[in-house]
């Protein structure tokens, strides 16, 4: 009966959701600066969604016609990667099983903002030792920008570190991962079997915040799956929507950040124009005047990618040395787990640039040396769809490769 109800349930919510029914993804063969011209214009045109800038293009099907005749027409090859948008995330959350099970949460399902948000007063009731939790603020929305503080307390003054999900709401992996990696901490130095964790966990400080973009989340559950940005419209703006990791007050405004609204780069009316932004950077601000912050990963999905400064110019920073070798050392930790292979570089040239990010701001404005987007699974077969049973060694791999590299930067 239960089962029945919650199915009954599932159907309401699917029936009002957004349908990507014939919406496909084209991947795109991009040869040279020409044809990320061309695409570029393409994107201002029509508003349409790069899933990946410039590679991967969702277009819906009364766009499909025109679409295909621009690239033909402008010698631009292309294949149709993912045929039927709503059929793929149809087969992403592959049970009806309850979100979270008797046994205590599951890792291995996505959850939602409530759900996150019940999980982290769990994790402070099971680890009262080593772990309490704070609100930095509340979401344009009214939600709760629930934070995490975990650590072994020594008495001494500890270096701190930053981590986050969901600044952009589709990269549901991006939470799963940040929890699942939370709770390995707790339990590992809980055990004691692993002295890598436990020095990690003395030397540092982690404060977390799972889900950055709360509206956004909630809303990429309830209503359009694929949805990026806030749920803000500033006056005299068309569309809803900022996107936080361009709304950074670090070179705020420059390459790579829209200034319209209806683009899913839209990087607001001003810098910090948006709630979020604001608690995150107030409470980094005010934390590093009590203890130096070394690392700030602000975890996204997808294309297995671990990036640096600069992402406002192509120059590359002073530090660069730095953190191209903690870069190497996490990234190869992460790939020795299962094989994953996971990229590295400074974010204008390995990515394409994007002013006012969030790591932008960690290196730039507060000089946390390790500053860095990490892009986590797939590398384009689901993209922002991965099923569940990607969760897993998702999570695994990127904390071998955060331990590690958390050790590499404690000699630094
Ligand atoms: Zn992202």
């Amino acid at each position: 009966m239960l089962r029945l109800i919650l199915l009954s349930l599932w159907v309401t919510v699917s029936l009002a959701m957004k349908s990507y029914e014939g919406y496909k993804v084209l991947r795109i063969d991009v040869s040279d600066a020409g044809d990320v011209a061309i695409l570029q214009e393409l994107q201002d045109v029509a508003e349409l969604d790069f899933w990946d800038f410039p590679r991967d293009l969702m277009v819906p099907p009364t766009l499909l016609e025109f679409v295909e005749h621009y690239l033909t027409s402008n010698d631009i090859l292309y294949y149709v990667w993912m045929d039927d948008v709503q059929a793929k995330i149809d087969g992403v959350i592959t049970s009806n099983k309850p979100r979270t099970d008797v046994d205590g949460f599951d890792y291995y399902v996505y959850h939602n903002y409530s759900e996150i948000m019940d999980w982290i007063d769990s994790i402070v009731a099971t680890y009262p030792d080593l772990a309490t939790s704070f609100s930095i603020g509340l979401s344009h929305e009214g939600r709760d920008l629930k934070t995490l503080k975990i650590g072994l307390e020594t008495g001494k003054l500890k270096r701190a570190i930053w981590f986050n999900g969901a600044i952009h709401a589709r990269e549901w992996v991006s939470p799963a991962t940040v929890m699942w990696m939370t709770n390995a901490f707790l339990s590992n130095v809980t055990e004691g079997t692993n002295p890598d964790v436990t020095f990690v966990m003395e030397f540092f400080d982690m404060y977390i915040l799972p889900v950055m973009n709360p509206d956004g989340y909630e809303y990429s559950w309830t209503d359009e799956r694929l949805w990026r940005k806030t749920r803000t419209l500033h006056p005299g703006d068309e569309c809803y929507g900022t996107d936080l990791n361009r709304n950074f007050d670090y070179e705020w405004g420059g390459l790579g950040a829209s200034n319209d609204s209806c683009d899913n780069t839209y990087r607001g009316p001003e810098a910090l124009s948006e709630v979020e932004t604001q608690a995150v950077v107030n409470f980094i601000r005010q934390q590093s005047q009590e203890q130096p912050f070394r690392l700030f990963i602000d975890y996204h999905s997808y294309t297995q990618v671990m990036l640096s400064s600069w992402g406002y110019t192509y120059d590359l920073p002073v530090d660069f040395d730095l953190m191209e070798a903690h870069m190497k050392v996490q990234t190869a930790a992460i790939t020795s787990v299962f094989g994953a292979n996971y990229t590295y570089g400074a974010a204008s040239s390995t990515l394409y640039p994007s002013a006012g990010g969030s790591k932008d701001w960690g290196y730039g404005d507060r000089g946390i040396p390790y500053s860095y987007t990490l892009e986590l699974r797939d590398m384009g077969e689901y993209g922002f769809l991965l099923p569940e049973d990607q969760i897993y060694p998702t999570a695994y791999e990127n904390y071998v490769g955060l331990v590690a590299g958390l050790i590499h930067i404690s000699h630094q």
